[in-house]
């Protein structure tokens, strides 16, 4: 299952077009496509980058409309860079899609209808999970730090816990992030990625030639997390389009700073047929 680029009413997206996914709405944003000026030019989706908000929210409409999606039923949270997963329900719905998250948590899962995950990210990786038997979708905001916390495992097990899922069942896919070409670190990322993975975490730390430095791949190890919590590997998309090398079509924390918009991705169940 691959995850590929489309576009649609001018708005480009990664999504994965596998017949498997038909039952979720699911979406990774790119820059492209909406109506902010610059430094959030233009589909910029985050409510706190001071951006005018009633361009945040033609941006919403425009990005839901795009990848099929309800943009008066988000539900979002207000990312800490931590492992909580947080379950909602149509109650956490903001009915202005340029509102803020509230809530302190890095991820949501839901088995509603009707209910938008959202969540945000400039190189972060974001990750969308989606159970087509039980019917329960997930999405995580991973950073370096989410990472080495196991956020994107979190998600799985709470779908598993406390929704009866199956690992062999889920299928995930990991969106546009900062690839290992452009993730430059000191040791403290490697040694929190240790901390979580233990020597799992190995594959994906790669010592420069520069005494202390190394390239470090978070996508790798978001899925290397989920293979650990069970999910079959043949289930697992990543994308491997590099937020930093592509600044044409992403905005890039490491690149510009806070001098940009952001970037989401988000899942919704369609209902049964
Ligand atoms: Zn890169």
């Amino acid at each position: 299952m691959d995850i590929t680029r489309q576009q649609r009413h001018g708005v480009l997206f990664y999504a994965c077009m596998d017949p498997a996914w038909r039952g979720a709405a699911h979406g990774f944003s790119t820059r492209l496509g909406g109506i902010s000026p610059a430094p959030w030019d233009s589909l910029d989706l985050g409510a706190n980058r001071g951006d005018d908000p009633a361009n945040v929210r033609e941006n919403f409409v425009r990005f839901c409309a795009a990848v099929g999606t309800d943009a008066r039923s988000l539900v979002k949270n207000h990312q800490v860079h931590s492992d909580l997963v947080r379950p909602v329900t149509r109650a956490d719905i903001q009915s202005d899609p340029a509102a803020p998250g509230v809530y302190e948590a890095d991820g949501l899962v839901t088995d509603e209808p009707g209910v938008c995950l959202t969540i945000f990210s400039g190189d972060c990786i974001p990750v969308l999970l989606y159970d087509p038997v039980r019917r329960c979708i997930a999405a995580a905001h991973a950073g370096w730090r989410g990472t080495a916390l196991g956020i994107a495992a979190r998600a799985a097990e709470k779908m598993c816990g406390d929704y009866g899922c199956r690992p062999a069942d889920i299928l995930a896919a990991i969106g546009p992030g900062i690839g290992p070409c452009c993730f430059e670190t000191h040791v403290d990322v490697p040694d929190g990625l240790r901390g979580g993975l233990g020597v799992e975490a190995d594959p994906f730390i790669h010592p420069l030639s520069r005494a202390g430095k190394y390239q470090v791949d978070l996508k790798g190890a978001n899925r290397r997390w989920l293979e650990l919590a069970g999910l079959d590997p043949d289930h697992i998309s990543v994308c491997d389009a590099c937020t930093a090398c592509r600044l044409d079509i992403f905005w890039s924390h490491r690149v510009q700073g806070n001098a940009r918009g952001s970037m989401a991705a988000m899942i919704q169940l369609l209902p049964t047929p």
